[in-house]
């Protein structure tokens, strides 16, 4: 047998190890292998929730997505769309149909002129819309100003570019913003804001006076702006998506990215879309082309359909979703913790009672375990302090007899047990 020794950092198990012992060679272990790029990248904390939901058969109000079905009309269109033959590859940059569906609505709406053949692209929903903009964009050693709590794919798309997430806090109760904070920000090496409106997970809406200060900040200083906004027909009490790109000096350095899985409840699907002004757009699809190349072809026939029916189909929308929002936060008001009603999108944020010692993680997994109830905890989406501890995160983009069992499971936990949780 060969003499050999293994190295300190490469904990190999099983099969790798005996392999090494027989041959001599002492293979990588998968671990060390990883590319530094992905050194901090970890399990989402979606993910966990879920598997935490499965194993002790929890009601999941956590992971963002509806537990009921999306329109019948929508799907009706894609099995026609799948007879007529449209089941090949679609152009890399999406089917004429949807882009021209996309650069419609967003005339009819805000009134923004896309064109559709060189500034919007169809990609594998907006998580990968996001990735390419990033990719495209920003350079290792680059700073990028996100906001907190942010979405976790924000943060995370940063790290893979091999560069450094800048966090701006957006404070309770209102979740804004201290623009004095934001500014200082700001440095030679600042190459994109990352914005989320309506905003994952704390549910604001930003204001118009918000959104020019940002503007304002992206043009004194150059900077591209990623503006996230896929619950934007996710609005409720009057509030009024504001889309960034609409803000005088907005349109040539915006990156919108929207996803019709959030509009019309299909997450599923994956059909996610990104719109930029021709010169950005070349540089998105230069990553897209070799990421996914191309996005499946019923689904966007469907998504085109539908986005011209958006005027009939967003008062319902909005309705059920306000009623459900309404259920959840009523429901919330009547446990120890304590909700903040959000204006859009379909998550609500809770603080955790004073009174309970355990932080945020902790709280999330005995709520799972032993009140059967799965949420998310929010540190997870916190780099720069430690607010996110005493938070969690609920979804209710859930059937109503759901949200209604978590909520009677939660008032079944004693007070004495909230007090003990450690
Ligand atoms: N951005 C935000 C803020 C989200 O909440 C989500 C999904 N929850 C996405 C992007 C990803 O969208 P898609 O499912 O279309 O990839
Ligand atoms: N975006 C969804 C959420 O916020 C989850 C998507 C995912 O699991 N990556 O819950």
């Amino acid at each position: 047998m060969p003499a050999f020794h293994f190295r300190e950092e490469n904990r190999l198990k099983g099969k790798g190890r005996k392999h090494a012992i027989e041959t001599g060679v002492e293979p990588l272990s998968a671990m060390t292998r990883r590319a530094s790029r992905i050194s901090s990248i970890s399990e989402s904390i979606f993910a966990t929730v879920t598997r935490w939901a499965v194993e002790h058969q929890a009601v999941n109000l956590g992971q963002g997505f509806p537990d009921f079905d999306g329109p019948e009309w929508i799907i009706a269109e894609a099995h026609a769309a799948m007879r007529a033959g449209k089941n090949q590859y679609a152009p890399m940059h999406g089917t004429r149909s949807f882009r021209r569906a996309v650069a419609a609505y967003q005339k009819r709406f805000y009134g923004i002129e896309w064109d559709p053949e060189d500034e919007i692209t169809v990609t594998a929903g907006a998580t990968e819309a996001l990735f390419c903009a990033v990719l495209a964009f920003v350079e290792p050693g680059d700073e990028v100003i996100i906001t907190e709590p942010f979405y976790d794919a924000h943060h995370a798309d940063v790290l893979i570019a091999g560069a450094v997430p800048v966090c701006v806090t957006l404070h309770k109760p209102d979740f804004r913003f201290d623009p004095e904070a934001f500014e200082r920000l700001v440095t030679p090496r600042t190459r994109m804001i990352i914005l989320n409106n309506p905003d994952n997970p704390t549910g604001k809406v930003y204001t118009d006076e918000e959104l020019r200060w940002i503007a304002d900040v992206a043009v004194r200083h150059d900077l591209l702006v990623l503006s996230d906004e896929v619950y934007e027909f996710l609005t409720y009490d009057g509030a009024r998506h504001i889309p960034l790109a609409s803000l005088p000096g907005m349109r040539e350095r915006t990156i919108a990215v929207s996803s019709t899985g959030k509009t019309f409840g299909m997450t599923g699907w994956k059909i996610g879309y990104a719109m930029a002004e021709k010169g950005l757009t070349d540089a998105i699809r230069a990553v897209h082309q070799f990421a996914t190349f191309a996005v499946n072809t019923p689904g966007q026939h469907a998504m085109a359909y539908a986005l011209g029916k958006l005027e009939e189909y967003l008062p319902v929308l909005r309705t059920l979703y306000a009623t459900k929002r309404d259920l959840l936060f009523a429901g919330l008001c009547r446990t120890p913790l304590t909700p903040h009603m959000p204006r859009g999108g379909y998550f609500l944020v809770a603080d955790i009672p004073e009174s309970v010692a355990a932080g945020d993680i902790a709280c999330a997994e005995h709520l799972a375990r032993h009140a059967g109830v799965a949420v998310i905890p929010l540190s997870p989406f916190y780099a720069s302090c430690d607010e996110g501890k005493r938070m969690l995160r609920f979804c209710f983009a859930k059937r109503d007899e759901t949200i209604r069992e978590g909520l009677a499971r939660l008032e079944r936990v004693p007070p004495e047990a909230w007090q003990s949780l450690a």
